[in-house]
């Protein structure tokens, strides 16, 4: 099968009729390349395969295909919607376009992009957790699991994962070999395929280097080989891993200079953050069926939303990783100490009241935020952000409704009932 170049202005027919016309060029990979292209009447993204670079193109068609036809319930995943014909001189999808508000994932890691706030990143974390989860329960693997797949929103910390052609079910392996850093070690071995297990490998790469900003395995041992060369790769991704922060085990530390923002936020993270971590990089790295699944991850991670909290000078941080002097007040990098503030309970989960604090309903669209009066900035409130009414009791058992927009006054003793859930506002954040 011979490869053929394509250039706006292409048209391309589809297999279900009509034909696709390439307006623009939007970036070239290993497998293929990636067009804007109108088809009746509406814009798409269109990959187009080199056939020789794949392995087997015959299945590798026929799993497009049957992407094409089951979708994921996740709108997190980008899916192929619609084959090209199959003319003999290359294939390929079309898809949805990434609107230009979301920024590729390697541009947050290297800091071209930075994200609204820690609710941002830690909602990222969550969506990029519940997307695999949902994926992995349908049986299905991703395979590819790197930064190269993901698009984030900067100002919400909303997802969207591409290069979702290579998803296949457990067991089938489209020959896609994975990106170094991220290939769970029995990969890089050369001993496996990919699988769930691999996938939750991955996975938490990619939370570490969103939470931490480095590579799990790149300190001290890694830096001495002067050159990457690909044996040294496969040693310190494959058959000599070593975590960077391993308890038992420090030949591999962050160096001072070079993983300046692991350093800094290791210190910052709650210890059940670093524990997670540490067990992924440690048992996890070689025994695959003990690395944390993903529902444990959703449940660690909104946790860590529960920790997020402010100074006045607006900096956050998460307050069970926070230093606190000896009064209890929270130490802020600024030098200012702070009264931690007052927290809403509802259920298990927990939110500190902070100015601009949210609060989350099943998923990560807020359904409340903490305001000031604008006419008395000393009284803080919990606007109502969802569209259902909430029944609000007072410390002083006055009783008030607080419609969608209003909110309801923040002391401590207030009750608010929020889609049928008796939430309380106390002074308790243990
Ligand atoms: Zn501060």
């Amino acid at each position: 099968m011979s490869s053929r170049i394509f250039r706006p202005g292409d048209r391309i027919p589809m297999e279900l009729g009509g034909e696709a016309e390439i307006t623009q060029t939007l970036g070239q990979g290993g497998q293929g390349a990636v067009f804007r292209a109108s088809y009746r009447g509406h814009d798409y993204a269109l990959k187009m395969y080199f056939p020789n670079k794949l392995k087997n193109p015959a299945l590798f068609r026929e799993n497009l295909q049957r992407l094409c036809e089951q979708g994921i319930e996740s709108p997190a995943f980008v899916m192929p919607l619609m084959l090209t014909a199959d003319t003999g001189e290359g294939f390929g999808f079309l898809m949805k376009l990434i609107p230009p508000e979301y920024a590729p994932f390697s541009d947050i890691l290297n800091a071209k992009v930075k994200l609204s706030g820690l609710y941002a990143i830690v909602n990222s974390a969550i969506r990029i957790t519940a997307a695999f989860r949902e994926l992995h329960n349908s049986g299905r693997s991703y395979q590819d699991l790197n930064d190269g797949g993901f698009f984030i929103r900067p100002s919400d910390g909303n997802v969207l994962i591409c290069d979702c052609d290579n998803i296949a079910p457990y067991g089938e392996h489209l020959g896609i070999a994975g990106k170094p850093g991220y290939m769970a070690p029995e990969i890089v071995r050369g001993e496996k395929a990919p699988d769930k297990l691999t996938d939750r490998y991955s996975l938490a790469v990619v939370l570490f280097r969103l939470l931490l900003r480095g590579d799990p395995l790149e300190g001290s041992k890694v830096l001495k080989s002067v050159c990457l060369t690909e044996d040294a790769e496969r040693r310190h991704y494959g058959f000599e891993p070593k975590f960077v922060y391993d308890p038992e085990d420090d030949s591999n530390r962050p160096v001072r200079g070079v993983h300046n923002n692991i350093i800094k936020f290791w210190k910052i993270m709650p210890d059940y953050i670093r524990e997670a971590f540490t067990y992924s990089f440690t048992m996890g790295l070689f025994q695959p069926e003990k690395r944390l699944i993903e529902k444990q991850w959703l449940e660690l991670l909104i946790r860590l939303r529960s920790d997020i909290s402010a100074c006045t000078c607006g900096a956050q941080g998460f307050i069970s990783g926070s230093e606190r002097d000896p009064d209890g007040k929270v130490v802020c990098p600024c030098g200012n100490h702070y009264q931690p503030p007052l927290a809403l309970h509802r259920g298990r989960q927990r939110i500190l009241l902070f100015e601009g604090a949210k609060l989350f309903g099943e998923n990560v669209e807020p359904v409340g935020e903490v305001v000031r009066n604008k006419v008395n900035p000393g009284l803080w409130g919990l606007k109502n952000l969802s569209s259902g009414e909430w029944s609000c009791t007072l410390p002083n058992q006055q009783e008030k409704q607080i419609t969608p927009g209003s909110a309801a006054p923040i002391f401590n003793g207030t009750k608010i009932t929020i889609d049928g859930d008796i939430c309380e506002i106390n002074g308790d954040i243990g």
